[in-house]
């Protein structure tokens, strides 16, 4: 743990992990050197315990993205001491010891195995469920641990506890640490794979899918898809406008706060994703919407809002074409190029506009009738781009 913690000193887990393994080392010397270093050793012992402990649970805190503070690294186990100081019972007979230490660990172990099942993300990790169940059982021995030192407390010979129940209880506490110290160096491994599949897959500026992700998750899609399924690929008009007006930082906060503002007007069941620039796409599958409505919401949203940078009102509207299964079929590389041919008209067009694909739309294009309205023919490649 300590060689993942050096090798990647901003994995704040590895670190608390590191010192909770090195402090119950420590605990374990202490016990094994308690004759020689007095009567209250164990309470040290113990207190040692506890802060292990404890590291253990900001390790996991910390693996959720969880912050924990210093000072119950420092007030834990002074009440501890404070109280065995009092109360000399609490320590002095090894099987109270016993019984106090598999406190914490149970309390500790349980707190764990939540951590790990409802930290965000954590499920998908395949380590998680193993040690989430490491964890569990870990937690059940040490209640049994509590259970036996009350009830049939061992006897105890030369200092130490002489009994078979618990000896397997030592031997549960040597096999778990190992079982831990495997899980959570793979449970690390394990998240640092998960953030570099996420970052691969995701617009950095915009947080939505990009153009890779998007593609794949509509493959996946495509052969379940309903008829009424479209994609639709909406591009901002004269955004080049918009960074020339208020520079490059205004543009990145517009582009930021318009899929913020879409994505609020769109069904859960949507896919977004940012296609490259000012171009994004979206699918939509779930039955029962009327997808059209969807898309001209959209449209006339952006249009009515003014997306605010530094004070200053940013205005710019949309031009969009989709293309529906139903006309185009469950291909991809096809819908998007319908798509993206009546997302072209509608910019011929005169912009801020939805254009539903129709098939006819090709022929026009290339008769050059979409071209029209627009004396603009500084992109003739992008007639056939479609085609
Ligand atoms: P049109 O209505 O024809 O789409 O005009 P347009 O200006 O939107 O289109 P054009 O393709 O000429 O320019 C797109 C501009 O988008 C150019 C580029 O600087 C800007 N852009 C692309 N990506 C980003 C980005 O991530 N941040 C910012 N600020 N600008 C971007
Ligand atoms: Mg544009
Ligand atoms: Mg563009």
């Amino acid at each position: 743990m300590a060689v993942v913690w050096y090798s990647n000193t901003r994995e704040i887990a590895a670190r608390y992990w590191t010192l909770a393994y090195v402090l119950a080392v420590g605990a374990a010397a202490l016990l094994a050197l308690q004759e020689i270093l007095g009567p209250f050793v164990p309470a040290l012992c113990t207190a040692v315990v506890l802060v292990a402990n404890l590291g253990m649970i900001a390790g996991f805190r910390a693996f959720n993205g969880l912050k924990t503070p210093t000072w119950p690294f420092f007030a834990a186990p002074t009440l501890y001491l404070v109280l065995a100081g009092a109360a000399p019972w609490l320590y002095s007979t090894p099987n109270m010891n016993a019984m106090v230490q598999s406190l914490f660990i149970m309390v500790s172990a349980f707190s764990n195995a939540y951590l790990v099942i409802s930290g965000t993300g954590n499920r998908a990790l395949p380590m998680a469920i193993p040690t989430t169940v490491v964890l569990v059982v870990h937690g059940i021995i040490r209640a049994l641990a509590i259970y036996f030192t009350l009830t049939q407390p061992a006897p105890v010979i030369n200092g130490r506890m002489e009994a078979g129940w618990w000896k397997l209880f030592l031997l549960e506490i040597f096999f778990n640490t190992t079982m831990m110290a495997v899980s959570t160096i793979i449970l690390i491994k394990d998240r640092t794979e998960q953030k570099h599949r996420i970052a691969s897959e995701t617009d950095d500026l915009t947080g939505i899918s990009n153009r890779r992700a998007f593609v794949r998750d509509i493959n996946k899609l495509l052969p379940e898809s309903a008829s009424n399924s479209i994609m639709a690929i909406l591009d901002i008009d004269h955004f080049k406008h918009i960074n020339d007006t208020y520079g490059h930082d205004a543009g990145d906060k517009a582009l930021i706060d318009f899929v913020k503002t879409t994505k609020l007007q769109l069904p859960t069941s949507a896919l977004m994703g940012r296609m490259g620039g000012e171009e994004f796409a979206i699918y939509l599958s779930g039955d029962g919407y009327d997808h059209a409505a969807i898309i001209e919401r959209v449209r006339r949203t952006v249009e009515q809002t003014s997306f605010d940078y530094k004070g200053l009102p940013i205005r710019f509207t949309l031009s969009i074409g989709f293309a529906s299964v139903k006309t185009v079929g469950k291909s991809f590389d096809h819908l998007f190029a319908a798509a993206d041919c009546a997302m072209y008209l509608a910019k011929k067009n005169g912009r801020n506009r939805v254009l539903t694909y129709r098939p006819s739309m090709r022929i026009r294009e290339v008769l050059g009738d979409g071209l029209k309205t627009s004396g603009d023919f500084s992109e003739p490649t992008m007639i056939f781009k479609a085609i």
